[in-house]
């Protein structure tokens, strides 16, 4: 059937109901154009998201990956008779190598969660948009996203080590490397951080950490040090 979505996803993960898909019409900007989709699929693997990408392209429908939907721009916002591809289900932290200082996750992984993971061995993950209770790291990759830590410790991009992404031809392919040292080649998994899902759908997402900043002390206190 050209407008369902692909057989293969479970019917659970396929949201086809009007009241249900209203919810998933925009993100935080509604001054922003928004229509109704056709169905929102939750994926919980890169298969399942290669099979819904192929599915689309076969049938021409327009595809809008989505995290949080706290995004500020409209740019997970749904066209009339679009796939919305919701990441919720894929928010599995793969690995933390302490080694290596790299975090290796799914898109749905939420900020604050990868922090506080992080922290739990010494390290720290420092973008810190202020939507970091709720946001994604797929929607934090795909907007570059950046916080008050921005100015010191840089933002998302900073931090993008490497990416598996679906293209627009259905194909899973790695970008980046998981190493520290990396100067061969175009910057592709650069290239597709600030896309907004334009370039491809964002499956895996390797990023750099640091290790975790040591307790500040009061202004006060180093005042009284200095005086
Ligand atoms: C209260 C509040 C505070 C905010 N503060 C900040 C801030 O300090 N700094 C800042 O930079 N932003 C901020 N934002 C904006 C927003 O939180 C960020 O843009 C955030 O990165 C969006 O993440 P999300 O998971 O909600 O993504 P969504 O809003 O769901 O999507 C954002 C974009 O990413 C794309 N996308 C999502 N997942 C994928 C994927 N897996 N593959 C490909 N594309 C994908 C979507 O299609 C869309 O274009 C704020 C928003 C709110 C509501």
């Amino acid at each position: 059937m050209a407008n369902a979505p692909v057989d293969s996803i479970p019917a659970r993960r396929v949201l086809t109901d009007p009241a249900g898909l209203a919810r998933y019409q925009h993100d935080e900007a509604e001054w922003a154009p928004y229509g109704m989709p056709l169905a929102v699929v939750r994926p919980q693997g890169t298969d399942e998201v290669r099979d819904v990408v192929r599915h689309c392209v076969a049938h021409r429908i327009p595809l809008v990956p989505r995290g949080a939907g706290t995004g500020l721009s409209g740019g997970a916002n749904a066209v009339d008779g679009a796939v919305i591809l919701s990441f919720e289900d894929m928010n599995r932290i793969v690995d933390i190598d302490a080694a290596e200082r790299l975090a290796v996750v799914q898109p749905g992984v939420v900020n604050d969660d990868l922090r506080a993971a992080c922290a739990e061995h010494g390290l720290w993950y420092p973008p810190d948009p202020a939507s970091s209770p709720w946001s994604t790291l797929g929607g934090n990759v795909a907007t570059n996203a950046g916080g008050m830590c921005c100015v010191k410790y840089g933002v998302t991009r900073d931090y993008v080590l490497g990416l598996e992404v679906v293209n627009g031809l259905g194909e899973v392919v790695s970008l980046g490397r998981r190493t520290a040292k990396g100067v061969a080649g175009y910057d592709l998994a650069g290239l597709m951080v600030g896309s907004e899902g334009t370039l491809g759908v964002i499956t895996e997402i390797t990023v750099r950490l640091r290790p975790a900043p040591r307790p500040g002390r009061p202004l006060l206190e180093v005042l009284c040090v200095c005086l």
